[in-house]
């Protein structure tokens, strides 16, 4: 009988229950990751909320969790890239590697990709798990577990930046002061970007985002977000607006806060129709991107964190244990008690 080991479930909407796993076999190319942290992301508190969606829905119980680090504890014949006992981050997805999205290293577009705690795909608050071995990065001494785990986030913000093509001393404003608005804004200014803008609702994030560099910060609550930008004194346009709420009024507004010339990068997620005036992108000459999860980012973010130049450790503002899983997810559901970055230290 193979060997039992504790797991979280998500068991209906709002409903996570703690109960047992089979310890998983590996494969020839895969690793045994004995989980040790793992970050509550926006999708993970989405799923948790609705209990599934309908284009992702969720028919059992079900194991959240894709910001995750670890240590190896065994690996297949075929594994030649680590060693047992090595710290490492997990890159959560799984592509087909043949198709023309991978082989041309936007794998993130892949369509058979299986990314953990993507259903109908588990993932990993439970004490192992088997992953590809090459999606493991192994992780300097510098970088803790709890950091590691944010390399997944960090890479979503990283990739988002890079591609809107900001640059040294160009303005940008990002709306929105999530954990991933924040990590946003660390990367655009990790690359220089002047002035730094963020835009959200509530003090206490704003009040983080000041305290990590930001330029000028602005309170939109109850407020007609362009206005209120406009009325900020900061300034009413930038060269990069990053849209990191996913709230589709924010989508909407967002052109009108673009520089002629400027970049509009949509990294949060929205699943509806937001009304856009599109002659706003036309007599702006407003490049929009999207920016689906990342491609070829865990060694630089690992890099950054290495090096101290992306420092994560300010965002995270709670820690439990497993055994705490449900009481992490009702804070991380209510956004209660100032939370921003919940980890789950798994092990
Ligand atoms: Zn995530
Ligand atoms: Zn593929």
């Amino acid at each position: 009988m193979a060997d039992k080991i504790k797991a979280a479930y998500l068991d209906g909407a709002k409903n996570l229950v703690l109960s047992t796993a089979d310890r998983p076999e590996i494969k020839s190319d895969e690793a045994l990751v004995k989980v040790k942290s793992v970050g509550i992301c926006g999708s993970d508190v989405m799923y948790y909320r609705t209990g599934g969606t309908k284009k992702r829905p969720i028919t059992g119980p079900y194991i959240l969790g894709h910001e995750v680090s670890g240590i190896v504890e065994d690996k297949g014949s075929d594994v030649k890239n680590l060693n047992i006992g090595d710290r490492v981050a997990v890159e959560p997805g799984i592509t087909c590697g043949r198709c023309q999205y991978c082989k041309s290293g936007k794998y993130n577009l892949c369509k058979d990709v299986k990314f953990l705690a993507t259903p109908p795909v588990d993932g990993a608050l439970v004490e192992y798990i088997s992953h590809k071995a090459d999606l493991l990065y192994p992780l300097p001494d510098e970088i803790s577990f709890d950091e590691g785990a944010l390399v997944e986030p960090s890479s979503v913000a990283f990739y988002s930046v890079v591609k809107s093509g900001l640059k040294t001393a160009k303005s940008s404003l990002v709306l929105g002061a999530g954990p991933i608005g924040l990590l946003v804004f660390k990367m655009a200014k990790l690359l220089g970007s002047f002035p730094i803008g963020v835009v959200d609702v509530d003090d206490n994030r704003l009040a983080l985002a000041k305290k990590l560099g930001a330029d000028f910060t602005i309170n939109v609550k109850d407020r007609e977000i362009v206005k209120a930008v406009y009325d900020s004194g900061f300034g009413d346009e930038y060269d990069v607006v990053f849209e990191c709420t996913g709230v589709g009024s924010v989508i909407s507004s967002s052109v009108f806060l673009v520089k002629k010339g400027g970049h509009l990068s949509m990294v949060g997620i929205f699943d509806g129709t937001a009304p856009i005036r599109t002659k706003e992108i036309i007599d702006r000459e407003i490049t929009i991107t999207g920016t689906y999860r990342f491609s070829n980012t865990f060694p630089d973010v690992i890099g950054l964190m290495e090096r101290g130049m992306l420092e994560v450790r300010s965002l995270i503002t709670h820690y439990f244990s497993l055994d705490e899983a449900a009481r992490a997810f009702d804070i991380a559901d209510k956004r209660s008690e100032n939370c921003i970055k919940i980890i789950i230290r798994v092990g």
